[in-house]
């Protein structure tokens, strides 16, 4: 029996449904799970020392492009709008090979890791060179977090007036041909899973309204999420209007793309009757506010839609509009972006940090994490609090606030994935000199 125990945190912030805040705390884990949590708790097995450190869920990604981890800072996109960024590196990423999604996807896996993130999702919606969905889904193996990597997809290229050139985009016929092959082969619907798989086309301006309808049938078929880039911006909203005649929303709900099995990323642009029919339908929305900023999509009405009731969850957003992947920063960014809109008292600390934890894991259908309690899966972070970046803090819980941005120790699953601020799965040095050896490939 494998046991693990986290003794004496000074603070441990349970996200339970009771929203727990235990002083002086301990947490045994069991086999993947949490055992119990308490004072004077003891085991067999090995000790983390915590005194001086607050103990959280780990964090939860819900949006994210990890083969963008090797395009950052593009000189040509950097202060481009979306639509003029994506012409810029749609042909830089035509030139990738399975190594280079692999690594990509390892290092922004890494980076997620160490920023206190055990879950993530990722969006994958070009297969350059033979890369398949299975290069992100081994890289997540390898580092050890939990994965929901989708099967995206875009159909419409440059000679059929979209976007991206023709080399990027694939037949429907054999996109929806994949998706059955890789939900058949990786997805997992037990209970603690460690890689779920869900269906994405990119966008609903990079796939026909036929694939879009296919693939929400498709998802309800195999018992798997939808995702997909929604209401991101004043163009995106503009387009819908012209090419499909209604806003996003309507458009989402007339092919099936809402309910709980469903979540949509950024939706900064989202109206209040939007905001109602996701409410209705529990359908979710990544919110990725370092992305919209970038980019300058705006400000999601992410207070209006907790009001309302509908599930939020926090996404970091491709590494290239990002252009980092700390997921705890994202959160903080989130709160603040609140306050910009509506004021000091918009969304408090505790509020976002629900948002990045249990926020995200209901997102994603995982109810099994994002909070701690007995019987939830070990999904752990572990915070240092007793550094400069913390200190003079009053109050410990308002990590987002004052306190570090890299975990001390993450588990996952019950496993140590991070060690006094180490991988332990991966050697980082050389992840990154892999990163940016094949960084420097695409610019030749
Ligand atoms: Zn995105």
């Amino acid at each position: 029996m494998t046991e693990l125990l986290i003794r004496g945190a000074a603070l441990l912030v349970t996200m339970d449904d009771a929203r727990r805040e235990l002083e002086d705390a301990d947490l045994l884990m069991r086999e993947g799970c949490i055992a119990a949590i308490g004072t004077g708790l003891e085991t067999t097995g090995k000790v983390v020392d915590a005194r001086g450190c607050l103990v959280t869920p780990g964090l939860v990604n819900t949006h994210h492009h990890l083969y963008q981890t090797l395009t950052r800072a593009v000189p040509g996109g950097q202060d481009a709008l979306l639509f003029g960024w994506l012409r810029t590196l749609y042909p830089i990423w035509a030139r990738y090979t399975p190594e280079h999604m692999f690594v990509s996807a390892q290092a922004g896996l890494a980076e997620l890791a160490l920023s206190g993130c055990t879950t993530s999702s990722d969006h994958l919606y070009l297969y350059p060179g033979g890369s398949r969905l299975e290069d992100t889904i081994h890289a997540a193996a390898e580092i050890g977090l939990r994965f929901h990597p989708t099967r995206g997809a875009m159909s419409i290229g440059e000679s059929a007036g979209g976007l991206p050139p023709d080399s990027l985009v694939e037949s429907e016929a054999a996109i929806l041909e994949d998706c059955i092959r890789v939900v058949d082969r990786f997805h997992d619907p037990a209970d603690g899973a460690m890689c779920r798989v869900g269906i994405a086309p990119c966008s609903p301006f990079s796939v026909s309204r036929e694939l879009m309808r296919d693939a929400a049938l498709l998802a309800r078929d195999k018992g798997v999420m939808l995702h997909t880039h929604l209401a991101e911006n004043d163009e995106d909203i503009a387009y819908s209007l012209s090419q499909f005649g209604c806003r996003p929303g309507q458009y989402a709900e007339e092919l099936g793309w809402t309910g709980a099995d469903v979540w949509h990323a950024h939706c900064v642009k989202l109206d209040a009757g939007e905001i109602n029919l996701f409410a209705r339908s529990r359908t979710g929305v990544a919110h990725c506010p370092c992305s919209n900023c970038r980019l300058g999509s705006g400000i999601a009405p992410v207070r209006a839609m907790r009001d309302a009731g509908v599930p939020v969850g926090l996404g970091v957003d491709g590494s290239a509009s990002n252009d980092a992947g700390n997921l705890v920063a994202e959160a903080r960014q989130a709160m603040l972006m609140q306050r910009v809109a509506r004021g000091a008292d918009a969304m408090s600390a505790r509020e976002a940090l629900e948002i990045a934890t249990r926020g995200g894991a209901d997102v994603l259908g995982r109810s099994d994490t994002g909070r701690l309690a007995t019987g939830k899966r070990a999904d752990i972070a572990v915070w240092d609090m007793s550094g400069i970046e913390a200190a003079g803090s009053w109050d410990k819980a308002a990590l987002l606030l004052a306190g570090p941005s890299r975990v001390r120790d993450l588990f996952v699953e019950g496993r140590q994935v991070v060690a006094d601020g180490h991988l332990m799965t991966v050697d980082l040095p050389s992840l990154v000199e892999k990163q940016e050896r094949l960084a420097l490939t695409l610019r030749e």
